[in-house]
């Protein structure tokens, strides 16, 4: 049985025969459709009649649903928004569409769009019953309020976000982008220029949008401009292309993620950085000062002699010492210098400076450093040795951070070594190799008692065992050395006493 057949209405008998097959024609229309089409009593809302698309839309037979009031299928929250509504649906305008969610024959609700129409009698004008028409809407409402997330999500983003036509007006602005660039909500079709300093501004268009076009997204820094505060705001940029089903380009958006805090916090680091730097160098300046006496008094030493002595040669025959003193005046011109390099090369030492990397031989610098530790390592009764292999790569580095990071381990190792005078020395030594990814490994070693504490901890700023340390050497030569691509390590030796090893790249 049809839809239309079952309860035929009266004035059908009186049809003429092209209304009769219209009527059947719509009726297998009805018959056919996806739609589902319903006949409903004014009152209750019981179903006199449906369409078989009822089985697909809600899982239920014809003859099950008929005789059940719709409001039992409603979902419970519906009911009363729909109730409200009736009325006005079946009285005064007629035709009316909503969207609801109807329970299905499993127990579960989906999403139907009804338009619904009353039909009443002609004569009397008595309402007879509703026709309504529903279609499963549940695709539509999931992707509306997935969208609806997505673009709450969008607006109170912490990002700047903005939506560019291709012909570079800004059509849409999140709430992160208007507050940080000093807009209005209807401050709308903008030049994308009023957006960024004129600089990045060129970045985009020479790049950023036409990559975007050619190959979907371009990201990179860029630096955004607030009319506001009057001042340019750094940030990661990400641009994308949207096109359309046919690939027409639609838009671009752009999402902007403000640098500020983290730029400031890395030149704050940086500042912080040098501070330590400068620190640390004044701080091993000081444990200097006893060698750097001992280096100074040497060649003033060997100058007074050299005078002395063509004083000398000068009282007891000056004719002849005037073509003996040629030599001795060279040897003091040379020593005089050497003074001059070592006051240089602490001076260096303590300057303020980034680091500044060049070719180095590790071979002389540590020889030299050596010289340096001598008068150190004599005082605490060490013994210094220096196991370098005779053929190592150069590496590329900053000389005097080298140089530091070097004298605090030799340092260190010398104090850890340190021994009464009339026992036999302990032994502080240097090694170094290269390894299989092209790095030099060099590692200061010595005979003391080993770490004191878990190696890592070492490292911690401000950590000491010594009475008047600052546990800051290691700390601050371990940045060093990271800030040079390698790395620090300390670990005790399986013969006792402490092996400190760091690794640099090796020059090409
Ligand atoms: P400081 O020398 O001012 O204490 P460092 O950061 O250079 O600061 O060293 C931290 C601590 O690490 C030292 O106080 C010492 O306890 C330990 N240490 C460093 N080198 C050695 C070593 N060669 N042997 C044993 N302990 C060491």
């Amino acid at each position: 049985m049809k839809i239309t057949d079952r309860h035929k209405p009266a004035s059908e008998i009186l049809m003429s025969p092209a209304e009769v097959e219209r009527n059947r024609l719509l009726a297998e229309m009805a018959e056919q459709s996806t739609d589902m089409i319903s006949r409903h009593s004014p009152d209750d809302w019981c179903f006199i009649d449906v369409s078989p698309a009822v089985t697909h839309l809600l899982g239920y037979s014809v003859d099950e649903i008929v005789g059940m009031s719709a409001y039992e299928l409603y979902h419970p929250d519906d009911v009363e928004n729909f109730k409200r509504r009736a009325p006005s649906v079946s009285y005064e305008r007629g035709l009316y569409t909503h969207t609801y969610r109807f329970r299905c024959k499993d127990g579960h609700y989906t999403w139907l769009e009804s338009t619904s129409r009353t039909i009443r009698d002609p004569h009397t004008d008595e309402l007879k019953e509703i026709l309504v028409v529903s279609r499963d809407v549940s695709q539509r409402i999931n992707t509306e309020q997935a969208n609806r997330r997505l673009a709450r999500v969008l607006e109170h983003s912490s990002d700047l976000v903005a939506f560019v036509t291709p012909d570079h007006r800004v059509s849409q602005l999140n709430e992160a982008a208007r507050d940080a660039l000093g807009l209005e909500v209807d401050d709308y079709d903008l030049p994308l220029n009023r957006l960024f300093t004129p600089d990045s501004y060129a970045v985009l268009q020479q790049q950023a949008l036409p990559q975007a076009r050619d190959r979907g997204s371009w990201r990179g820094e860029a630096q955004m401009f607030s009319r506001r505060q009057q001042r340019a705001i750094p940030v990661m940029l990400e641009v994308l292309a949207h096109r359309t089903l046919d690939n027409q380009l639609e838009y671009f958006s752009t999402v902007a993620r403000d640098m500020t805090v983290i730029k400031q916090a890395e030149a704050k680091q940086q500042q912080y950085q040098q501070e330590i730097d400068h620190a640390a160098r004044l701080i091993t300046m000081g444990e200097m000062a006893t060698g750097l006496a001992h280096e100074i008094n040497q060649p003033l030493t060997a100058v007074v002699n050299y005078v002395r002595g063509i004083q000398r040669r000068l009282q007891t025959d000056r004719e002849s010492a005037l073509e003996a003193i040629e030599q001795p005046l060279e040897k003091i011109a040379n020593t005089a210098l050497r003074a001059g390099e070592i006051v240089r090369q602490v001076m260096d030492f303590t300057r303020k400076s980034e680091p500044e990397r060049e070719l180095l031989s590790l071979t002389t610098l540590v020889n030299d450093l050596l010289g340096f530790c001598a008068s150190a390592a004599k005082k605490h009764h060490v013994q210094l040795e220096n196991n370098l292999p005779r053929a190592l790569p150069e590496v590329y580095a900053d000389r005097i951070q080298l140089e530091q990071i070097l004298l605090n381990l030799l340092l260190n190792g010398i104090e850890a070594c340190h021994r009464e005078g009339h026992q036999s020395p302990l032994k502080v030594w240097l090694e170094a190799s290269t390894d299989q990814a092209g790095q030099v490994i060099i590692s200061v070693l010595d005979q003391g008692p080993g770490l004191p504490a878990d190696p890592e901890q070492l490292f911690e700023q401000f950590f000491t065992t010594k009475a008047d340390g600052l546990g800051m050497g290691l700390a601050i030569s371990r940045t060093l050395i990271e800030r040079h691509g390698g790395q620090l390590q300390a670990e005790n030796r399986p013969a006792g006493g402490a092996k400190f090893s760091f690794t640099l790249p090796a020059a090409e």
